[in-house]
């Protein structure tokens, strides 16, 4: 194994390619690490984030095609919805496209002069304009990318974006090999800002595994943990839509725009009704023997004749609760058909759900009619909102083009900033309390699984901002670790610090697994740096007044101790980013 990161660069303005050799595999691992140190170099802080000289960087791990469920790729970019430096996280066969491809990282630069499609491999690289599919939801493009570049030997991997990724928005996403996704924080906008509308990674080279006994003794003890203990069993079954049920029993799961934490209405769009109903099968991203991916369908029957369309729609928790709690909508079929309008044109769905249910809000308070929304948004109205999807992913006036820029951008406008549900970003799909309220808000990417602060809260009940801010801080590294190698998070219960060194040293990498701590450390430093050195300030993010009133299992929010959580997470989060706090 080599100490040295093999980088492919790519210059749409020039249609020129190169691939350099970064040698800092100890100091930076890949993954997060790697990401952080090409934004470092590559990234523009003094620019917009549509900048042409931006990049937008995808990075795997040194585990990636050794280990399962080492199965994602990085994706890190400035982002439109802040202008910070982010990451977003996706999977599908993206990650090992890249490794079976012979790269660590690819860098994209410049903007093409006409919409175009990239695809590279270990021994090509072909810009193609694609003018034609101007406009085209994300479904029709992977049909015309899949046609147009015919698949080669080995792994193949297939990103697009659809309308919303073309203008701009910054709840557009990445969509991966049709069932995942870069879903947060508009990658999908950086794409639309360098006129490219698909990457095809072919991964058409092939590497030897480790011919070492100790290697295949590692992997089959991560194997078996994976397969054959209860560790990951709930990912597989029920899926992550098991979750709908539980937070709506402790009363943390939202309903109508947070306006309630508990529903009977869940009864008919829990895990077990839409497993019941819907699932049509499970499926997995490359290299994961898990497979918790779980396809639903939902049926149109065409006007001529008895004949059905069947359509296949990836389902998790989160999406469930964006597109169905969220908007109040308790039809497990219709949160499929409202979750594929917000796929086809290319919305992450958790924003385009949370900021529905803003300006459903909005309509009832009389901020806004239907001079703005054109069709009457009301909860439970999934047609309406199916609707709403369409105008939303393509700006259709004003109003859906800033409410794209972020809720609390069209709450400045209209009104309504007090109910918007927003922490960091549109909020994701936990309302346990305070310690998550304000983890959310600062967290790295906005993003529950930055921390466990969720779980925290449901385990400790005393109010002690020390030691829940400790916990914050303390977690971290090791969720960074397994990004930057780059794991699935949920497989952070098999992949422990020690299994992790386990299987670097068994890889070839003894450097790296002798200095996890460290290694660990320093990455999560350089994130926050490089993400403070793009205007990330702490005091800039408010919580809005509806985390305040929010009803939890444990009583009110108490607000003071919420401000003092947040004041508290923040200024720990500046001492680390501060540009002299690398631990060597
Ligand atoms: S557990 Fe699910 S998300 Fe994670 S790698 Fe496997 S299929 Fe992908």
């Amino acid at each position: 194994m080599t100490d040295c990161f093999t980088v492919l660069v790519v210059d749409l303005e020039s249609g020129k390619s190169k691939v350099e050799l970064v040698d800092e595999r100890a100091r930076v691992a890949g993954g997060s690490g790697l990401a952080a140190l090409l934004y470092s170099r590559f990234g523009q802080a003094e620019r917009a984030w549509d900048h042409p000289s931006q990049p937008f960087i995808l990075a795997v791990g040194p585990l990636t095609g050794y280990f399962p469920l080492m199965s994602k790729t990085v994706c890190a970019f400035r982002s439109p919805y802040h202008e910070q430096y982010t990451e977003s996280h996706g999977g599908g066969r993206s990650a090992l496209s890249l490794f079976f491809a012979g790269y660590d990282a690819l860098v994209v630069t410049g903007r093409a002069s006409e919409l175009s499609c990239l695809s590279f491999g270990s021994r090509h690289l072909l810009i193609k304009e694609v003018g034609f599919m101007k406009g085209y939801g994300v479904a029709m493009t992977g049909k015309l990318i899949r046609r147009m570049f015919p698949k080669s030997s080995g792994h193949r991997s297939i990103l697009r974006i659809g309308p919303a990724g073309e203008i701009g928005s910054a709840m557009a996403c990445v969509n991966i090999d049709s069932y995942r996704h870069f879903g947060r924080l508009g990658g999908g906008a950086v794409m639309g800002a360098k006129n490219l509308k698909g990457i095809v990674i072919n991964g058409d080279s092939s590497h030897r595994l480790p011919d070492n006994p100790e290697y295949r003794k590692v992997y089959k003890k991560v194997y078996d943990q994976v397969t054959s203990t209860d560790m990951m069993r709930k990912y597989y079954h029920l899926g992550t839509a098991v979750n709908l049920q539980g937070l709506n029993d402790i009363e943390a799961l939202p309903w109508r725009n947070l306006q309630k934490t508990c529903d009977p209405g869940v009864a008919r769009i829990n895990g077990d009704v839409f497993a019941d109903q819907t699932l049509l099968r499970n499926a997995a991203c490359s290299g994961c023997p898990v497979g918790c991916i779980h396809l639903g369908f939902f049926r149109d029957k065409f006007k001529q004749d008895a004949r059905y369309l069947y359509h296949q729609v990836p389902y998790d928790y989160e999406p469930i609760f964006a597109a169905g709690t969220m908007l109040g909508v308790t039809d497990c079929f219709d949160v499929l058909r409202i979750l594929e309008d917000f796929e086809r044109v290319g919305l992450d769905a958790m924003s385009a759900g949370v900021a529905l249910a803003w300006a459903t809000e909005a309509v009832e308070k009389g901020l806004l009619s239907e001079k703005e929304t054109i069709v009457a948004l009301k909860f439970g109205d999934a047609p309406a909102y199916q609707e709403a999807a369409g105008y939303l992913g393509t700006g259709y006036n004003d109003f859906y083009r800033l409410l794209s820029g972020g809720t609390l951008k069209a709450a400045a406008v209209y009104g309504g900033t007090e109910f918007a549900c927003v922490l960091g970003q549109e909020m994701a799909g936990y309302a346990t309390g305070p310690l998550y309220f304000a983890a959310q808000s600062l967290g790295f990417r906005h993003s529950h699984l930055d921390t466990g602060a969720y779980s925290y809260e449901q385990k400790h009940h005393q109010k002690d901002v020390a030691k829940a801010v400790d916990f914050l801080i303390d977690d971290e590294p090791g969720r960074v670790l397994l990004t930057s190698m780059v794991a699935c998070l949920f497989a952070r219960s098999v992949y422990g610090t020690e299994t992790l060194a386990e299987c670097l040293s068994v890889t070839g990498f003894e450097t790296l697994a002798a200095s996890l701590t460290e290694t660990s450390e320093r990455i999560r430093r350089l994130r926050w740096q490089v993400r403070i050195a793009t205007g990330f300030k702490p005091e800039d993010v408010e919580i809005p007044k509806r985390f305040y009133s929010v009803a939890t299992v444990h009583g009110a929010v108490d607000g003071p101790y919420l401000d003092q959580l947040k004041a508290e997470y923040g200024r720990r989060i500046m001492v680390l980013g501060r540009p002299d706090s690398e631990p060597e």
